[in-house]
């Protein structure tokens, strides 16, 4: 009996370990088997050059911009690079890295799932590349990001990052010459930036969340707000001023003083519920994370903090997505590029981009914050900027020291039904936010609003 016993013990185990094998083999294909399958030991899926093959990529016109037989579009091959993705793979969030084994034809369910002798598929993105390589040439050669898209749909119209290069000839010098300074980087998600004035928003939702009057809370700005022996100084002297001109004007007074106070707790609070701290998911990709960290900031630090300076940081990405929020009432579609994957008989081979956590806004502050929004836009910056877009938008011009340029910002939200667009511009060195990105924004949205 005791030998019996034995062996059934030995028996439990093996079954037990043998289930648990099945469990881990079973796992580690559901997740793995995309990228085993694209893997280069599984010729196959390579043409003759070695290259993977992704079939054919388009924009949301039907203009193509990708193929296996012919390659980079011309006209979009730059504007567009950082979306699609480098044959070396060392852009990694573009469609070619992130969905290699969707476009290679590998289905879960299938396996590689071939039509012929080959495996072709058709993807369509919601970029437009006509709009997309616009926003290149206005970027003119200088470091930046241009990112637009539909707040109502989550669709991406624009997402342009420079430098860029031509990848068919991948420069000699990319690695060393300083113009190609993060040319590997969409900038769009992957760096992030000083916000400067931009963060003025968040300051100003933190006030309205925080203090039943806001709207007749009033300071008095001559040019500098004195704290201890340091100071926060202001572009103007703007006298007795409340938030909601101290938006429109952009007064670092007003929000060095409303983030005094409105205290540490209460600002890190509202930053973190409007994305702050933490990282996006796009597609499948992650971004840079927004910083605001005042934990060890002194009073100076916590007024400049308050003006979107000290050690706050943003992406593009991030300030298109508040946008798209605050346009939306307090809710946005969350952004994606890629409309679908398919083998030419439309076997669906993408199943839609991961889910993300929302920005948390109350209908109200997006109300109040949408309102100040337009204000700046229609009684400071001028319509002409957006002719008949009803437009919001706040400009930022940000110091970032070591002897360079401010770096410019304009991010912001089209009102008009037809186009509920929300938008985030930023240039390197750029100058003034105004001039600078306010043109950029301008004329790309001109061109997205004419498609
Ligand atoms: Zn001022």
């Amino acid at each position: 009996m005791r030998t019996v016993g034995k062996r059934s013990f030995f028996l439990y185990v093996l079954i037990f370990a043998f289930c648990a094998g099945m469990i881990f083999l079973s796992c580690r294909v559901f997740l793995n088997a995309g990228e085993w399958a694209s893997m280069p030991f599984n010729a196959h899926l390579y043409d003759e050059n070695d290259r993977l093959r992704r079939g054919s990529v388009y924009d949301r016109n039907g203009t193509l911009l990708y193929s296996d037989a012919d390659g980079y579009a011309a006209a979009s091959k730059e504007a567009l690079l950082h979306l699609l993705g480098d044959r070396e793979g060392n852009l990694s969030t573009g469609v070619f890295s992130l969905y290699a084994a969707e476009l290679s034809g590998y289905n879960p369910l299938t396996g590689n799932a071939r039509e012929g002798n080959l495996f072709h598929t058709k993807t369509e993105l919601t970029v437009s590349a006509e709009a997309s390589a616009r926003a290149y040439e206005l970027l003119g050669g200088r470091s930046g990001a241009v990112f637009v898209y539909n707040y109502e749909t989550g669709e991406v119209l624009c997402s342009v990052s420079t430098p860029s290069f031509d990848p068919d000839h991948v420069p000699e010098t990319i690695e060393t010459d300083e113009a190609y300074r993060g040319a590997y980087l969409d900038k769009t998600i992957s760096e992030s930036f000083t916000p400067g004035s931009i963060f003025k928003i968040v300051t100003a939702a933190c006030a309205i969340e925080n203090l039943p009057d806001w709207e007749s809370w009033r300071c008095k700005c001559s040019g500098t707000l004195p704290i201890g022996d340091d100071c926060v100084t202001c572009l103007g002297a703007h006298g007795e001023i409340g938030i909601r001109d101290g938006l429109k004007y952009s007064c670092n007074v007003v929000f060095a003083e409303l983030a005094r106070e409105l205290g540490k707790e209460k600002l890190r609070k509202t930053a973190e519920a409007l994305g702050f701290g933490r990282s996006f998911v796009f597609e499948t990709a992650h971004t840079a994370r927004s910083v605001f960290d005042v934990s060890n900031a002194k009073e100076i630090d916590l007024g400049w903090a308050g003006v979107g300076q000290y050690s706050d940081r943003t992406t593009p990405y991030h300030m298109a997505l508040l946008m798209g929020v605050i346009a939306g009432g307090g809710k946005s579609a969350q952004p994606y590029f890629v409309r679908k994957i398919a083998l030419s008989p439309g076997v669906a081979l993408y199943t839609g981009a991961e889910e993300d956590a929302p920005l948390n806004l109350s209908p109200q502050t997006a109300g109040a914050l949408r309102g100040m929004l337009r204000e700046n836009v229609s009684d400071y910056y001028g319509d002409a900027l957006f002719p008949d877009l009803q437009a919001g938008a706040k400009t930022g011009t940000a110091e970032v020291g070591e002897g360079k340029e401010d770096t410019a910002w304009i991010i912001g939200f089209l009102q008009n039904p037809k186009t509920p667009y929300a938008f985030a511009v930023v240039i390197e060195e750029g100058g003034s936010g105004y001039r600078a990105a306010g043109s950029v924004a301008s004329e790309v949205l001109a061109v997205l609003c004419a498609e």
